[in-house]
């Protein structure tokens, strides 16, 4: 099963007093940004079967980008895409961009479908869009870590400036343009990895209940069997899941707990993935508060 590096740009320690911008006195971080938009790939990721492979948290503290890229090197990645909106002192400068790194023709042709997506949406392009990373000095400020360490295809977006008025409109007052991000960039990931894209969630976008849900099994009879069931879920989904022991009188019964999902109807679908592969019965457990 594909592994893709899904890196959330910054932390949300970093601004203030970078990444990000004040309005009228209240606090725009392009973290949060970046965020909402790395938990909706996810989620796309997810529904097609593929690892989303997260070195920096959502709305956690910044990691390092020298430990980002040995997270990404690690795990081995087939491909990792850094989500970021962008800034400029010049507030007409303003769409979006993408980079990759010199000489992967690969990565260049998916930077060149992502602009193609964004052209499709109507959005505005900076310069034709599609950015050469290199190592050079004159172009030093192209000269990304996440680009240029990493041992995979590797593509870096710009998704927008939040200097500019109507690009930060769309970045931090617009939650369709999350989808509308989250869905290109999505999909440029699964062109990269070769993955046929399923509409299907054009519905379960319109449909969407948002909130914190979760899953459980039922239970293994003990903790061997456990033991055992964790490993092979382990190989087809990269949740972070943790046990837990059910102690219901003198048998302490053993299930298996997912990571958390924004919508009820991401939770569903890997409901019945999980019920297809294993034929286990799960429960969906409703954490919204
Ligand atoms: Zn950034």
């Amino acid at each position: 099963m594909a592994k893709v590096g899904n890196d959330i740009g910054h932390g949300i320690d970093t601004f203030p007093p970078s990444k990000g911008v004040f309005k009228k006195g209240k606090g725009y971080a392009e973290h949060t940004f970046n965020a909402a938009v790395g938990l909706k790939i996810r989620e796309h990721l997810q529904r097609h079967g593929v690892h989303s492979m997260e070195a920096q948290g959502a709305n956690k503290p910044e990691v390092a980008l020298n430990n980002r890229v040995r997270y990404y090197n690690a795990h081995n990645c087939d491909l990792v895409w850094s989500t970021h909106a962008n800034y400029n002192d010049n507030k007409d400068v303003k769409g979006m961009g993408i980079f990759y790194w010199k000489g992967n023709e690969k990565a260049k042709r998916i930077a060149e479908y992502y602009i193609r997506l964004c052209r499709e949406a109507g959005l505005p392009i900076w310069g034709n869009g599609v950015f050469e990373s290199t190592n050079q000095p004159k172009s030093h400020w192209t000269n990304f870590a996440i680009l240029r360490d990493t041992t995979s295809t590797s593509l870096l977006a710009e998704n927008g400036f939040f200097s500019n008025d109507e690009d930060f409109e769309r970045i931090f007052n617009t939650p369709s343009y999350i989808d509308m991000v989250a869905e290109i960039s999505a999909k440029s990931i699964l062109y990269g990895l070769g993955v046929q894209w399923k509409e299907g969630n054009k519905v379960a976008t319109a449909t969407q209940t948002k909130g914190t849900f979760r899953i459980k099994t039922g239970t293994f009879p003990n903790a061997r069997s456990l033991a055992d069931a964790i490993e092979r879920v382990k190989k087809d989904f990269e949740f972070m899941f943790n046990e837990a022991a059910d102690t219901t009188g003198f048998n302490p019964n053993y299930r298996i707990y997912t990571g958390t999902f924004s919508t009820k109807e991401a939770a569903e679908d890997v409901r019945k993935q999980i019920k297809e592969k294993y034929g286990w019965m799960t429960y969906l457990i409703d954490e919204t508060k």
